[in-house]
């Protein structure tokens, strides 16, 4: 089996001190649809962010499709689409623009950017928001738009954060149907939640972080197994 990501004893101590990762370790497997679960404050954007390299990390090391993201940045990078967790675009771009400047940030040349551009935003349904300006969308589009950029340059692996917290639930379950469809065709994904339902909607495996620690890690049937007999107790938190 090939290994899309495998992260192993990573760590993170925030400059105020604040250790929010104490050392995790997990490996999704190509081809997985997986859920990592877990309250608010448990770690989640931070490995994400150290995964995309947009957070640096104390120690430890990610490799994503064998390449290690520090030694081999370039083509770990190529492999990798991440949805963050809060809206992160130029507010006066313009949607297309938006695409076509992702997919140049990856060396694609202007026709496949521009082709690539079109197949997405038609895929999110945002096609005739293309000149807009990207502060104009709704959250709910916004949201779209940037899993539509995290695409464009075809990755294997998608990551994303938390991408149906505060969205409503008809969007909800037509951004689960596109997941669900994506990953069908091949595209591992991987997705961070702290909602159960979700996680079981969707996903194949889960690993559950609590406090900056993997506390499991598992398929689904084995996590939903377990949760029938009661053997586990989960506990995380209000919200779920
Ligand atoms: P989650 O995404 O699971 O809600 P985060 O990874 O965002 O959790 O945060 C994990 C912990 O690290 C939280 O206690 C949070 O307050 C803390 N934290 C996150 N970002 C920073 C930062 N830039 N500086 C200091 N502490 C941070
Ligand atoms: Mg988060």
């Amino acid at each position: 089996m090939t290994i899309a990501l495998a992260v192993s004893d990573l760590k993170k101590t925030y400059s105020g001190g604040f250790e929010a990762l104490k050392g995790i370790s997990f490996q999704v497997q190509s081809g997985d649809f997986m859920a990592l679960l877990g309250p608010n404050g448990a770690g989640k954007s931070t490995t994400i962010g150290i995964i995309s390299s947009l957070v640096n990390k104390s120690s430890g090391t990610v490799s994503i499709y064998g390449q290690d993201i520090d030694r081999d940045f370039a083509a770990a990078k190529m492999n990798i689409g991440i949805v963050p967790q809060e809206f992160n675009f130029n507010q006066f771009e313009k949607v297309g623009d938006i695409l076509r400047t992702q997919a140049g940030y990856f060396g694609i040349d202007q026709k496949t950017a521009a082709e690539r551009a079109e197949k997405y935003l038609k895929l999110l349904g945002l096609w005739d928001k293309r000149d807009d300006r990207s502060r104009m969308l709704s959250g709910g589009m916004k949201r779209r738009l940037m899993i539509a950029r995290a695409l464009v340059h075809e990755p294997k692996l998608l990551v994303l954060d938390e991408p149906t917290a505060g969205v409503d639930i008809e969007l909800r379950r037509s951004m689960w149907s596109f997941l669900q469809q994506l990953n069908k065709q091949g595209t591992t994904i991987i997705l961070t939640t702290h909602y159960l339902e979700e996680a079981e909607h969707l996903c194949r495996s889960i690993a559950i972080i609590d406090h900056g620690q993997i506390i499991e890690q598992c398929s689904m049937k084995a996590f939903l197994a377990r949760l029938d007999k009661e053997t586990f107790v989960l506990d995380l938190g209000q919200d779920i």
